[in-house]
């Protein structure tokens, strides 16, 4: 189920029992010349729609907009900075936790937003901390590349030129969700493979990586291996968060019998 899709009514029910929401956080920026610019905001979101129609996981909106100030060289990337993304994911935290959520889950498709997210958590539990109140919720974070198993096989998929930005990867999953786009992998990329390096600000980024990528070449990507990639993905992802929003006494979410 979508939080954007239910009613209040479903919501008020459904709550206390199972008080975990997944909530898929990620970015609008460049993928270079082959890869969407919501690529790291459609991963998340395509993989915990996957989970949703297998298991009885509720899946909030997904936070679109990310930590991405290296990525403002190229045209149509968005950033927010580190301050107004911690007091917003604040904000939708204090909104879910006010309504009885308990676990919330943020299934994250940009690394660049790690450091930020982490910070955004402990300023919500501060606020309880320092009042000497334990806070009525609790986080988790995960990549979707670091969930069990998914390395490893993104690896398998792609072991030369995976890179760790545009990766064929997280482009193969765009591509199984919007197979309208698959055509892009057909654009000739020079070098084949990207340069790799630091990552500093964007009139640096622009200049060390022109076209986007960090060591990788996208142009492997595929659909059916973003399938795959999907598949596992969401299973594993119904495993871990299930086991997470357990600690809250809510049961682990009910397999959906396959149609
Ligand atoms: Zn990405």
């Amino acid at each position: 189920m979508h939080l954007s899709l239910a009613t209040w009514t479903e919501i008020e029910a459904r709550l206390p029992r199972d008080a975990g929401i997944v909530i898929p956080i990620g970015s609008h920026e460049q993928h270079g010349p082959t890869g969407l610019i919501g690529t790291d905001a459609l991963c998340p979101q395509i993989i915990a729609d996957a989970a949703a129609k297998d298991a009885d996981l509720l899946v909030g909106p997904t936070f679109s907009v990310g930590m991405a100030q290296h990525h403002m060289g190229f045209p149509g990337s968005m950033t927010l900075r580190p301050s107004t993304m911690i007091a917003a994911m604040v904000d939708w935290t204090m909104s879910l936790s006010r309504a009885g959520f308990r676990r919330l889950y943020w299934l994250n498709g940009h690394g660049g937003n790690v450091a930020t997210i982490n910070a955004a958590f402990a300023e919500s539990y501060a606020a309880y901390s320092l009042r000497g109140e334990p806070a009525p919720f609790a986080h988790m974070l995960r990549n979707w590349w670091e969930l069990p198993g998914i390395e490893r096989l993104c690896l398998a998929e792609f072991p030369v030129g995976h890179g760790s930005h545009a990766t064929p990867s997280e482009v193969a999953v765009t591509y199984a969700a919007y197979p309208e786009r698959a055509s892009l992998a057909q654009t000739v990329l020079s070098p084949i493979i990207a340069p790799t390096g630091p990552i500093r600000d964007a009139g640096d980024y622009r200049a060390r990586f022109p076209d986007g990528r960090i060591g990788s070449d996208p142009t492997k990507a595929t659909v059916e291996a973003g399938r795959r990639i999907i598949d596992a993905a969401a299973a594993a992802l119904i495993a871990e968060a299930g086991g997470f929003f357990a600690e809250a006494g809510t049961g682990a979410p009910a397999r959906i019998a396959a149609d």
